[in-house]
């Protein structure tokens, strides 16, 4: 059986234009997929200032919620020429993340957050069945929560893909022989004792993942708001070159460097199977975007450019104007991993040790850490460019107006940190 699966991200759905395109998007083809759509908008925002809010005074932030209602009830109004039931249907869907918000007792944070962000999911989902039937667009509507199936780590939730595969098996899999349409939820999945889970932020590209490996679909579809994958964020440099086609490989490297157009654990799942991804553009669905599959080099072959900001360098040098050794490096990453710090780049000399990682608030807790071994130095906010596939007229343009603290050359990814 040739099954497509396709996802549609927050953008896509964050007005009633912007839903009715998707259907059309899914009207223009006749195919068995399964469509995986996001919560619309910035809805995932809003919930994990509600879930905070929640979290540190015990209430409900009651004007976020009711904004979050506008919000919807305004697509809604705007989708159905008779809305009522429509409006009936959120409204229950709020009604229990209410009661979910004010009567149960969470164990920790990241709990909390999971089952009341995994709302704007389901009210996007809903949404779009009920819009579907409304256009007699026969379908099934299907829980994610149901099919894909996680350990208990909340809101970075790690797939258990055994339970998942035999879920896909006994409910999507039954469900094609009738149907050529089954529409569910992105970064949503639940654990063996039914508690909700999420993927972590922009999940929704894995969900996609997820599922078309497990039922080996023929391919996967990304649809953004760009026109494929670009070699550089378009905010970021004026000029960008759209991808054509890139190998999986390059795709896991450069989400590991940081670019953000795909979620960095799409891409292993879809490899593992063959399966193509395509990116392809919402606002201009005819255009063919772009493909990263099984192939041999970048089309056209361009250099990526990747920029993180907010960035902070912090150098150790031992007091005791010891080398830097195995044992050191080894003390360093402990204290760096039981502080969640992630480094993006380091570099050592005889008597120095360096370390990127993205700013964070717990900065002056390691340098207490540190002080008592080593003399510490750091710098904030600062950028690290990563250009893979360089010339050195490229490094010459793209590093040009900046000081350069610390360089570091591969014979395919050059990295600057800069300010
Ligand atoms: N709604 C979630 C987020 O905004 C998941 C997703 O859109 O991929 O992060």
């Amino acid at each position: 059986m040739q099954i497509h699966v396709e996802k549609f991200g927050g953008a896509s759905v964050n007005s009633a234009k912007a839903v009715r395109n998707v259907i059309n998007i899914i009207k223009s083809e006749e195919k068995k997929r399964i469509i995986v759509i996001s919560a619309m908008g910035k809805t995932t925002n809003a919930l994990e200032k509600i879930a905070k809010y929640r979290y540190e005074t015990g209430k409900a932030d009651l004007a976020s919620l009711q904004s979050l209602k506008d919000y919807h009830n305004a697509i809604i109004t705007e989708l159905f020429p008779n809305s009522e039931s429509a409006l009936s249907a959120i409204n229950d869907i709020f009604s229990s993340l209410e009661q979910n918000i004010s009567s149960i007792h969470y164990g920790s944070y990241d709990k909390l957050y999971d089952s009341i962000v995994s709302f704007g999911e389901i009210i996007s989902t809903t949404i779009v069945s009920l819009y579907l039937n409304a256009e007699g667009i026969r379908h099934k509507f299907i829980m994610a929560a149901d099919i894909i199936k996680t350990d208990d780590c909340f809101r970075s939730a790690n797939v258990d893909w055994d339970a998942t595969k035999t879920a896909i098996y006994n409910i999507i899999m039954p469900t094609f022989e009738n149907e050529s349409l089954i529409l569910t939820q992105g970064f949503i999945a639940s654990t063996n004792k039914s508690e909700k889970t999420t993927l972590g932020r922009e999940g929704s590209d894995y969900t996609a993942a997820i599922l078309a490996h497990c039922i080996n679909a023929t391919d996967c579809t990304i649809w953004k708001d760009v026109e494929g994958l670009l070699n550089a964020d378009p905010k970021r440099m004026s000029h960008t070159t759209k991808i054509n086609s890139l190998p999986y490989e390059e795709a896991v490297e450069l989400a590991y460097y940081g670019a953000t157009i795909i979620h960095p654990k799409t891409i292993k799942p879809l490899e593992n199977r063959n399966i193509p991804l395509f990116v392809r553009s919402f606002l201009n669905p005819a255009a063919k975007g772009s493909v990263i599959c099984r192939t041999d080099a970048i089309e056209p072959p361009v250099a990526s450019y990747i920029f993180k900001d907010n960035q902070t360098l912090l150098s150790l040098y031992p007091k005791d104007f010891s080398f830097i050794t195995e044992a050191n490096i080894g003390n360093i990453f402990e204290i760096l991993a039981s502080h969640n710090i992630k480094v993006n780049l380091m570099q050592n000399s005889a008597v120095s040790f360096s370390v990127c990682f993205d700013n964070t608030d717990v900065l002056p807790a390691l340098i207490e850490i540190f002080r008592h071994k080593y003399r510490t130095l750091y710098n904030e906010h600062l950028r690290l460019m990563t250009i893979r596939h360089y010339t050195q007229a490229e490094i010459d343009s793209a590093t040009g107006s900046y000081q350069i603290l610390i360089e570091q050359r591969s014979r395919t990814t050059a990295q600057f940190l800069v300010r």
